[in-house]
Formats: C-alpha cells, sequence, structure tokens
C-alpha cells in the first residue's frame, strides 16, 4: 500500500488500538483522554509488532498516554533542551557549531509519549517563507557545514519537496552534509520509497540517515527491508535511542538492541538519556541507573556497537557522555 494511505489509516483513537490487541480499556492502568494535547497517534505497522493480549508490552508503553503524564515535577519543562531562544521566522535551529537543524515539518507519523518536542511551537517554523529564511540564513552562514533535516518528522514530507529542499542546499558552496533524522522508517517502512533513496543517493552531499529506535522488537522483516534498501543505495545508517524506563532500562534488552540493529546495517550511535520536558517524567531513568547500564553494556558488547549514553543541556556547545555529568 502507498506510504501515504498507510498514514491515513493510522489508529488515532486508543479504543481502537486496544480492540485490535485484544486489550480491555481495563487493564490499562490509569489512561487519560489526549483530546486536548499531544494526541494519540501510530501507525498500523508499528501496531502489529506490539504483543496482543500483553499491556506492558514495551512498544505499547511507548505510546500510550497515562496519568504520569500529569505529574509536573520542578525539573520538568515544555522546553527542556532550550529551544525557545531560536525562535525567529526561520525554520532553522542552530545549537552546536558546524551545524544547524532545520525543521521542515510538525507532524510525526507515531506520537511517542516522550518525545522532547511534545509541546514544541512549530506553528511559525514549519511555513513555508519560514524555510525560505532559513536555506537563505545557511547561504550567508560559511560555518555551516552540515543540515540536519528535523522536524517532527521530515520524511512526513514528499519526496518532491525532500528533493527541493535537498537542491537549495546542493546550491550552498559550503554546505557539505546532508543528515536526516527520521522514525518513518521503522514505524512506516513502506515510507523508504526508491525515489527517497535514489534522491538520497544521488545528491552531491554527503548524507546519512539516523533512525529512531528504542526496543529491538520494534525490527520486524519489512522493518530490516527498509534499512537493507537505504543500505542497498549506499546510506549511511546511525540509530539513536532514549533510555525509558520500563522499556529498555535492562542489559538484555540493550544489548540485543545494538545487535540488531547491526544486523540490519544500522549502527547504533546515541543513548539519549530523557530530555526532561512536561508529561514525561515517568519514563526517566536515574542517572546512576543509567551508568550502571552504560558500564555493564559495554562489558558486553564490541566497541563499535556501543552507543554514547548522552545528555543534552541547554545552552552546551555539545551533548555531554554521562560519564562528565
Ligand atoms: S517520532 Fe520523533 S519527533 Fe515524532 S513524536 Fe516520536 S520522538 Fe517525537
Amino acid at each position: 500500500m502507498n506510504w501515504r494511505k498507510e498514514l491515513v489509516n493510522s489508529y488515532t483513537r486508543i479504543e481502537d488500538l486496544l480492540s485490535v490487541l485484544e486489550l480491555d480499556i481495563n487493564q490499562i492502568d490509569q489512561l487519560i483522554s489526549t483530546k486536548t494535547y499531544f494526541p494519540f497517534r501510530v501507525t498500523q505497522a508499528y501496531a502489529s509488532r506490539i504483543k496482543p493480549r500483553d499491556p506492558n508490552d514495551p512498544l505499547l508503553l511507548q505510546v500510550l498516554p497515562t496519568s504520569g503524564e500529569l505529574l509536573s515535577p520542578q525539573n520538568f519543562s515544555d522546553d527542556p533542551v532550550g529551544e525557545e531562544p531560536f525562535k525567529k521566522d526561520s525554520s532553522l535551529l542552530q545549537k552546536y557549531h558546524g551545524r544547524a537543524l532545520l525543521v521542515a515539518t510538525g507532524a510525526c507519523a507515531i506520537n511517542c509519549r516522550y518525545c522532547f518536542r511534545r509541546a514544541f511551537p512549530y506553528q511559525h517554523m514549519v511555513k513555508a517563507k519560514a524555510l525560505e529564511n532559513a536555506i537563505e540564513q545557511i547561504s550567508r552562514d560559511l560555518s555551516i557545514k552540515e543540515v540536519i533535516l528535523s522536524g517532527g518528522d521530515p520524511l512526513i514530507l514528499d519526496d518532491q519537496e525532500l528533493e527541493t529542499i535537498f537542491e537549495s542546499l546542493q546550491r550552498i558552496k559550503h554546505v557539505e552534509r546532508l543528515r536526516i533524522h527520521s522514525r518513518l522508517p521503522i514505524v512506516l517502512p513502506s515510507r523508504v520509497t526508491k525515489r527517497f533513496t535514489r534522491l538520497m543517493r544521488d545528491t552531491s552531499l554527503n548524507t546519512s540517515l539516523v533512525v529512531h529506535v528504542n526496543h529491538p522488537n520494534e525490527l520486524d522483516n519489512l522493518t530490516i527491508e527498509s534499512l537493507r534498501r537505504c543500505k542497498d543505495n549506499g546510506l549511511i545508517l546511525l540509530n539513536q535511542s532514549v533510555l525509558l524506563k520500563n522499556i529498555n532500562n535492562d542489559i538484555k534488552t540493550l544489548t540485543e538492541l545494538s545487535e540488531v540493529l547491526f544486523s540490519a546495517g544500522v549502527l547504533p550511535y546515541y543513548m539519549h538519556l530523557l530530555d526532561r520536558v512536561k508529561g514525561a517524567s515517568h519514563f526517566e531513568v536515574s542517572d546512576t541507573e543509567a551508568l550502571n547500564l552504560e558500564t555493564q553494556l559495554r562489558t558486553r558488547l564490541s566497541g563499535y556497537l556501543m552507543p554514547t549514553f548522552v545528555r543534552e543541556i541547554a545552552k552546551k556547545g555539545s551533548k555531554i557522555p554521562l560519564a562528565q555529568i
């Protein structure tokens, strides 16, 4: 099926997802309504990997809104990594030297309840004029060598829209690299079209695709095929994960995650400590536990399979390795 049609057929009502999973709404602890904020959204492809009749399935827990979202500890905010000051009439966020983030869309195929941009004010950043302004800003700033297409999820844009962005960036002589951060190859594998892989292959920019997988069960045959299609077209594939309580904070899951990623042609890149966004505190793993997991994981994995455990801290010039926090 065409990926756009698949996207339209996503679950947007919790009851519908629970029904296909043969779960009774009363089996889910403290479910809450999301009518007024950060809506519920799950693709059918992702839902097909959730184990039926298991209310604690680690994929299900990533998408179910529960009362934990109503907690508001003091150190959790709507803007945990300090992106607000970058708001202008432009889609550009510049946090680190030499790189710039182009926020191409606010939409996603799946709404992950721990998302650090769950309250991000995308409205003015994703207009055509804002994108134009961003390209203009990049062309004037000779220090920018790498552009990161982000969102939301940039692969929500269709291939024609991506091609237009690629062409604009290619014309800027000092931009050498293009990186795309996307969860779509995982949650909607059909999005990896031939045209997309060709676009990535044929651009004169050096490209990489950073996907987002938190648990080995997220990789089924269709996903692995979509990643292979990328690899066969010469794309560099990396993965970033978020360390999440009750989802992947155990050594067996983390070991298996790195191993299955590598089998699918993807190198583990970052293991992010949770960004402290309001509504996600119930997913937090303490720094002490994370450090302990990192230490143990290092004894299980070859060095190239070991993701770097990091935290993003507002106003810092880079992500900070956990051991230095
Ligand atoms: S796909 Fe990425 S940007 Fe979209 S909700 Fe999930 S974590 Fe956030």
